[in-house]
């Protein structure tokens, strides 16, 4: 029978020695159970049948910042805040009492002359369309647009201080799961000689020409393939400017639109060359820009894209009436979630 009393030094020391092995040993193991533990609590929101499929997404607080109305050319204040699972994407003007929520929804735009604008009860938001673009292009599912004016403030006429407003405030899972709108169908719309599409395809990608003819919009430009996913959104399309003629500045005018336009947030043409004098941030800048509108404009369908788009020379009008066309039929789309661990949810990681 062992008795520590009985024990002489060798068998204390041993014993000790022992002890100290022990000691070690079980811390770590108690270490290795407990990081085993943290990987299983981290992982089971994931792997379990109930929650295997990719998060909805929000801000982790609020943010806010002031800039200027590319029709109205007045100051405007965007506050930009987090929202619920299943919240989607509202605006509030802020100026107005008692206003109601404005839906980032195809079928609540009103006018698609020079950007996308929205309309509840008589009461408008204006060019959405970059906006949506960022935070369709950062993955954001629900928030809250808080806007003090007519319009959303155009800052350098890309996404590029969206895309930044938005890493700045953070990004956060929620618990639900995200939905994508599945195309099932190709569906069509054509105007003239423009069309856009879209088909079924497993992922997001867009295909876009243009058709221009001016020295600074060369013919090797004007098409470009986008296949979707946040870093590629951010290096490549979200910093593309919008763009305009001078020769249609005259009607911008006439109609009270453009009056805060400058080069500072668009990229401007004469007849010879383009006047900004720091020239493209890309040299097919301008087909990436409507890649942008396009991204924007598809994102008011609601649901982030499992489909490709291919246009010949769309607009904000033509990629409106294809969201709109895909919801006339419900043989066209499904609403789905996705496996966090598909391929397509590489794409969406920041
Ligand atoms: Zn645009």
């Amino acid at each position: 029978m062992c008795n520590f009393h009985s024990l002489d030094k060798y068998s204390v020391d041993t014993l000790s020695r022992w002890l100290t092995v022990l000691k070690s040993a079980y811390l770590k193991a108690l270490t290795k159970l407990k990081s085993s533990f943290n990987f299983q609590l981290y992982y089971s929101g994931l792997n379990t049948k109930s929650n295997n499929f990719m998060k909805q997404r929000t801000l982790k607080q609020p943010i806010e910042v002031i800039g200027v109305g590319l029709h109205s050319g007045r100051e405007v204040t965007m506050i930009l805040e987090p929202a619920g699972n299943d919240f989607g994407i509202h605006f509030l003007r802020t100026d107005i009492d008692n206003a109601p929520l404005i839906a980032a929804d195809a079928f609540l735009v009103t006018d698609t002359v020079m950007s996308s604008n929205l309309v509840v009860d008589d009461i408008k938001i204006g060019t959405v369309e970059h906006l949506l673009s960022a935070l369709a292009g950062l993955g954001i599912d629900n928030l809250l647009v808080k806007v003090s004016d007519v319009e959303i403030p155009i800052m350098d006429g890309s996404a590029l201080n969206y895309v930044q407003l938005l890493l700045k405030a953070g990004i956060t899972e929620q618990s639900a799961p995200k939905k994508f709108l599945k195309l099932l169908k190709t569906v069509r719309v054509e105007e003239g000689d423009k069309s856009a599409q879209l088909e079924p395809y497993d992922g997001f990608c867009l295909d876009f020409q243009i058709d221009f003819d001016h020295p600074s919009i060369p013919k090797d430009t004007q098409h470009y393939l986008f296949n979707f996913s946040i870093q590629n959104y951010i290096e490549n399309v979200g910093n593309a400017r919008t763009f305009g003629f001078m020769r249609d500045i005259e009607y911008l005018k006439d109609n009270n639109l453009a009056r805060g336009g400058s080069l500072d947030n668009a990229i401007v043409l004469d007849e010879e060359g383009i006047l900004n004098k720091d020239g493209l941030r890309h040299k097919d800048e301008f087909v990436r820009h409507k890649i942008l509108d396009a991204i924007g404009d598809l994102y008011l369908a609601k649901y982030p894209l499992l489909a490709k788009f291919s246009a010949y020379k769309s607009g904000h009008g033509l990629n409106n009436k294809l969201v709109k066309t895909v919801y006339s039929d419900p043989n066209n789309f499904e609403i789905v979630t996705i496996d966090d661990t598909s391929i397509l949810a590489v794409h969406y990681k920041i």
